[in-house]
């Protein structure tokens, strides 16, 4: 492997660790609170790791597991009793919401203040200015870890595959305004993999195991991989196909262990940002 490893997982321990310095010198722990509604088993390991990561931080934290079942009034009635407390700063709504719960009025629901998920379109509108008081947990988990391995993307040429709200969209955004020249490609993309060849910095968030080949990557580029796919052995893996990809670029991220701890820790992170201006500290 010709490659450096980008290493999420010791990163984002970092982080959680500074973050945890800087919890502990504010006058009231950071709350934050996770809303799951109904039994998505992937929903509910992601539930479990973000409450050990608020343990890992010195954060107040609380769940609401609430059933299936559960009506539009009775989760916006939560929502508004949460965005009143004083001791939550922030509130997650995990997604995806069973069928029948609109997600757009949950999201729109939330105290823009609380939204650590940076979802609201108050913040998403922030972060398409320049001005964003939180960072997209993903994307920003992303960057912090160009940043760390000392890779700027000023000037660079930045292929972003996937357009969604959570990664692709805001990845682009962050891109930008780090002076990135960006292109973001998607499933009517014809060109995609002439494209992602011409990529100094190659991010893909598709959610397909196997999609990203040799070919696609051009000698000497950083190629993260966003993605978290099971292949058909079962075995948790990106997009990337990760030797062939390794042989040919100069950084890149595994899967497990690269984006995942990054995301993970930029909640954290949002999250003592939001108790730091509900306590007004700087
Ligand atoms: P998503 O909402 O399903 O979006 C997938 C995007 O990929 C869409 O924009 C889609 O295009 C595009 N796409 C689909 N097939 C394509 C193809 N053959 N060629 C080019 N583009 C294609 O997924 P997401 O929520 O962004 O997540 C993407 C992946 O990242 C998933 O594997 C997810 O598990 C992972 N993820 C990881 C983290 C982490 O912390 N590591 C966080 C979030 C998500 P259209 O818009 O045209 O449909």
């Amino acid at each position: 492997m010709a490659a450096v490893l980008i290493d999420g997982k010791a990163l984002a321990a970092q982080i959680k660790q500074s973050v945890r310095a800087d919890a502990g010198t504010l006058p009231r722990k950071p709350g934050l609170a996770v809303v799951l509604v109904g039994d998505n088993p992937a929903s509910r390991v992601y539930v479990t790791s973000k409450r050990k990561d608020c343990e890992e931080c010195g954060f107040y934290s609380e769940e609401y597991a609430l059933p299936a079942e559960t009506t539009r009034k009775q989760l916006l009635d939560l929502i508004a009793e949460l965005n009143g407390r004083e001791d939550i700063d922030g509130i997650l709504v995990q997604l995806p919401l069973p069928k029948g719960l609109d997600e757009r009025e949950v999201l729109l629901a939330i105290d823009p203040a609380k939204d650590v998920d940076c979802f609201h379109p108050y913040n998403v509108g922030q972060l398409t200015i320049g001005t964003p008081v939180f960072q997209p947990c993903t994307p920003g988990g992303v960057m912090e870890m160009l940043k760390e391995y000392g890779i700027d993307p000023a000037g660079k040429r930045c292929v972003v595959l996937g357009r969604s709200n959570i990664v692709g969209k805001p990845m682009a955004l962050l891109l930008l305004h780090a002076n990135g020249t960006v292109v973001l490609c998607h499933s009517k993309t014809p060109d995609m993999r002439e494209l992602a060849a011409s990529a100094d910095i190659l991010v893909s968030a598709v959610g397909r195991a196997g999609l990203v080949t040799a070919d696609m990557i051009k000698e000497g580029a950083v190629v993260i991989d966003v993605a978290m796919n099971r292949n058909g052995a079962g075995k948790l893996c990106g997009d990337v196909c990760f030797e062939e990809a390794a042989a040919k670029a100069s950084y890149i991220t595994p899967v497990p262990g690269g984006v995942g701890p990054m995301t993970r820790a930029m909640l954290m992170k949002n999250t003592l940002t939001a108790a730091m201006l509900h306590q007004g500290v700087k």
